[in-house]
């Protein structure tokens, strides 16, 4: 009875397996086209500076839409990872990034821009002057632009890693450390490479005002930034609860649906750039 019982499990696994790896292969083929179907978009969400609340910068979050319905960053990104064609996307993703800030810049909102990055795109040879001529072409310098890296790609090859970080850092380009917290635990990169920014993970926020743990290691890294003379970024933000908490122990800058969830540029602009969100975050913090 076991044997058949592990015989029928194994057949329904497997079953499982074959329609996961089916469907992995048709999103993979899909995903190929995306770009020359124009399929893909990027939404912005906001970033508010403390303690004024005002819009200070955008991350741009890619958006696939495909002819078979919206697939999830979450599923498709590590898709273009392991393929490549996160290459040609991110690409894609830092021109098109730049350009919308060109258009706000002309209408005098002058936002930064935090684009995130993979492993694969920082090891393609071509990839700093990739970035170069993306900002020539937009005009921008690169003051405007954040690099949002997570812990793993710091991790890896540093002889190539931190020129190719310091020569765009002497163009002004700054580099975030995303989901910051989740990843392998060696602090020491944080003195060896040119980091400016922490972005504080939203697991570590979600639980903030209830869960002394969260609320400790939030503490901890915000102590960690001030003492290294970074900046951060407390991500997930939702209540004016957690923001009154991050507020108190002197985090930086907040993102989050509080805020604005990631937004197509022209709702982004008819929601956020015209003085709303200020106005709701005084409120929010109980000033006048
Ligand atoms: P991330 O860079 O950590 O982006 C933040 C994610 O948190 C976004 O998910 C955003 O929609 C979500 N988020 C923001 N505020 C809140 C909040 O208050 N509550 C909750 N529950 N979620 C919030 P999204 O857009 O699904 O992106 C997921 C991940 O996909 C990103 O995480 C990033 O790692 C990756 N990704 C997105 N766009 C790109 C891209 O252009 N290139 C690369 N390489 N990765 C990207
Ligand atoms: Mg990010
Ligand atoms: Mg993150
Ligand atoms: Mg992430």
């Amino acid at each position: 009875y076991a044997k058949s019982l592990g015989k029928n499990n194994f057949q329904f696994f497997s079953m499982d397996l074959n329609r996961r790896a089916q469907r992995r292969m048709d999103l993979e083929r899909r995903l190929r086209h995306a770009l020359e179907r124009d399929e893909l978009s990027l939404d912005y969400q906001p970033i508010v500076v403390l303690p004024s609340g005002a819009v200070e910068a955008v991350e741009a979050l890619l958006r696939w839409r495909s002819a078979a319905g919206e697939v999830e960053p979450a599923e498709f990104v590590p898709l273009a990872e392991e393929t490549g064609l996160i290459v040609p996307i991110g690409a894609w993703v830092l021109r098109s990034a730049l350009r919308q800030l060109r258009r706000w810049h002309d209408r005098g909102w002058s936002l930064r821009v935090a684009v995130n990055l993979s492993v694969r795109q920082f090891r393609d040879p071509g990839f700093a002057d990739m970035v170069g001529r993306a900002l020539s072409e937009a005009g921008l310098s690169g003051a405007m632009l954040d690099l949002e890296i997570t812990e793993s790609l710091l991790l890896q090859e540093p002889d190539r890693t931190v020129p190719l970080m310091r020569r765009l850092r002497e163009s002004g380009v700054s580099f975030s450390v995303d989901d910051f917290g989740t990843g392998y635990s060696s602090l020491s990169y944080l003195k060896k490479l040119p980091i400016t920014t922490l972005k504080i993970d939203r697991s570590f926020v979600r639980d903030l005002v209830s869960d002394p743990d969260d609320a400790a290691i939030v503490m901890a890294i915000l102590g960690l930034a001030r003492a290294l003379k970074l900046r951060v970024v407390a991500e997930g933000v939702e209540t004016v609860e957690q923001e009154a908490f991050l507020r108190r122990h002197g985090c930086h800058y907040l993102q989050g649906y509080l805020y604005g969830r990631p937004l197509s540029p022209e709702t982004f602009e008819a929601e956020v750039l015209h003085g709303r969100l200020t106005c709701r975050m005084a409120e929010a913090s109980g000033k006048s």
